[in-house]
């Protein structure tokens, strides 16, 4: 029998209509541009733009349904009118990622097929010499300061005769404010994002209306963020890294206010802009809350209006967090990757606990949402208890979990064998444990599990343990061959500033929180911890920089 309930697709563009219109004058994006006052719009005021560039992308770009436009931009207005407008017509967005290297970028592109890129001036740098070797990109709309000139003559004369420039400003500016958005089916495809590709070749996710409306909800659960209009989220995960973790359509969707950093994102404008906006709630990895540390411990400024902050993106080291609540800022971890849209789990401890009784959950990496079903393939292909011990790889599935990559242009999906389970189940690659009331504990990427005489080491909880030393700034744990174990642990470390290194002291420290045979006994220092494109400690660098003898390594 069927339901009797009507059959509403779930689609960007009901996020679209709703916000513009019901949080419309009440809520606003607040760019950063640098100068003496942020820009800001109301809901209505992004709204009312992003359907004047869906005008302007159909009628003045000849974009069509399914067509990939691209973005190559900040977190700020225009790019959080992109990922309303472009949905909403049918078309699909694509979000790039400006901190990857030019090859992988044009290969991305060129994957894609994108016909269209928005670039933010100051990026032109990074997109003009590509433009050459983009031959499916015809259009590139600038917004933004940044030199134009960069996309004419010289060596790029043959791109810029083949694509077509627009300024962002003038091409929308007069177009209607009303568009008949088409009534799309939820499961078509709205927004595309590719893995950083660590290994092999970038895949290409490609979220749906339905995966999108369904994560914004789950989003602003109060068991996630938990977001309502009386917040401003400072949303400094890039938009291109998972759609900066699904936030512009979860608070358009509510109508809670958007801090937006555009390129701003070193440690001393984001102190500032915390300390002037009084932001309630934000969003980054691990590493720009190291680094906002520092800097207000070196220059104290007020972050109290930013009660509560999602992290996530890598583990979220336990001192960290000991050190934002002295604060008054709550870090709260959450999971999730490029395949899951990404919110998977988040750390918010089970009702009715006292701090020192929260504190055990809220250093797990937290709770599934009751979208995210779970489970822990052991090494054996069989499916392991919920125990809080029994560590194995997570396999996920749900509503705004993948099932596939894309396949390129009239290609069929791919489902690599290593990535989906033959039922369908998303490895995640991630190993752990989940205890008896569904907290999941990450104890490290598969690939980063040191393998020592047929034993696992963590390498996260040897960076943890680290991190917590007062001389310590940043530790990354690798695996690198031993004759004797087949894997022994190498530590790199950053140290603060002024510290030595004494590597035997740094061993006792350790000695009492990770059992002995665990303990490095190799050890460097480094001036910096390499990291991916999205903020990641690189560990694949670290490997090949010790493979060639580039480290100044000491056995104690
Ligand atoms: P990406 O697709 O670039 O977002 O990367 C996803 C991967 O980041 C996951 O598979 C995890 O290995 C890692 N990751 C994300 N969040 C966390 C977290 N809270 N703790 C530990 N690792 C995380």
């Amino acid at each position: 029998m069927l339901s009797t309930m009507q059959d509403v697709p779930l689609t960007v563009s009901r996020i679209l209509h709703h916000g513009m219109t019901i949080h419309g004058a009440s809520s606003h994006v607040t760019t950063w541009t640098g100068g003496p006052e942020p820009e800001r719009r109301s809901f209505a005021e992004v709204g009312g733009r992003a359907t004047r560039l869906a005008n302007a992308l159909r009628d003045e770009l000849g974009v069509g349904a399914d067509e990939r436009v691209a973005t190559l931009m900040w977190n700020n207005a225009e790019h959080v009118e992109a990922y309303l407008a472009i949905p909403s017509m049918g078309a699909i967005l694509h979000t790039l990622n400006l901190r990857l290297p030019p090859e992988q970028l044009v290969w991305i592109v060129n994957h894609a097929a994108d016909r269209v890129v928005l670039v933010n001036g100051s990026l032109l740098p990074l997109l003009a010499p590509l433009l050459p070797h983009l031959p499916t990109v015809e259009h590139v709309v600038v917004s933004g300061p940044g030199d134009r000139a960069l996309l004419a003559g010289g060596p790029l004369a043959d791109a810029s005769t083949r694509v077509r420039v627009h300024e962002y400003e003038e091409l929308i500016a007069g177009r209607p404010t009303t568009f008949d958005w088409p009534e799309l089916d939820e499961r078509t495809a709205a927004a595309m994002c590719y893995t950083s590709g660590t290994t092999g070749d970038p895949k290409g996710v490609v979220y749906s209306h339905r995966s999108i409306y369904l994560h914004s909800m789950q989003v602003n659960m109060t068991e996630s963020m938990g977001l309502s209009d009386r917040d401003t989220t400072l949303i400094v995960v890039p938009q291109f890294h998972v759609n900066a973790w699904g936030l512009p359509h979860a608070t358009f969707m509510t109508g809670v206010n958007m801090l937006m950093p555009d390129r701003f994102l070193q440690p001393g404008p984001l102190a500032e802009m915390i300390e002037r906006e009084r932001p309630t709630h934000a969003a980054a990895v691990p590493s720009i809350w190291q680094g906002l540390l520092a800097e207000v411990t070196a220059r104290p400024r007020d972050l109290t209006s930013m009660a509560r902050v999602t992290i996530g993106g890598s583990a979220c080291p336990p001192s960290l967090m000991e050190a934002y609540d002295k604060l008054g800022v709550r870090l709260c971890h959450a999971w999730g990757m490029t395949e899951t849209s990404p919110l998977g789990t988040m750390s918010n401890p089970p009702a009715g606990l006292t701090a020192d009784e929260e504190w055990p959950y809220r250093i797990t990496q937290g709770r599934f949402p009751a979208g995210v079903e779970a489970r822990l393939a052991g090494p054996s292909g069989d499916f392991l208890p919920w125990d809080g011990e029994s560590a194995g790889e997570l396999e996920v599935r749900g509503p705004w979990i993948a099932g596939a990559y894309y396949g390129g242009a009239g290609g069929e999906p791919i489902k690599p064998e290593d990535k989906f389970s033959p039922d369908g189940w998303l490895r995640t690659g991630d190993v752990g444990v989940i205890s008896p009331d569904g907290f999941l504990t990450l104890t490290d990427r598969a690939k980063d599990v040191i393998k020592s005489g047929g034993e696992w080491i963590s390498s996260v909880e040897l960076e943890n343990a680290l991190m917590a030393h007062p001389e310590v700034a940043e530790a990354a744990v690798v695996a690198v061959p031993d004759e004797k174990w087949g894997e022994r642990p190498l530590a790199t470390i950053v140290l603060r500033d002024g510290a030595s290194p004494d590597y035997a002291a740094l061993k006792e420290f350790l000695a009492g929180k990770i059992a002995k045979w665990q303990l490095p006994e190799r050890w460097a220092v480094v001036p910096v911890v390499p990291k991916t494109s999205v903020g990641k400690f690189d560990k694949k660098v670290i490997r090949r920089q010790y493979a060639d003898g580039e480290l100044d390594v000491t056995r104690v």
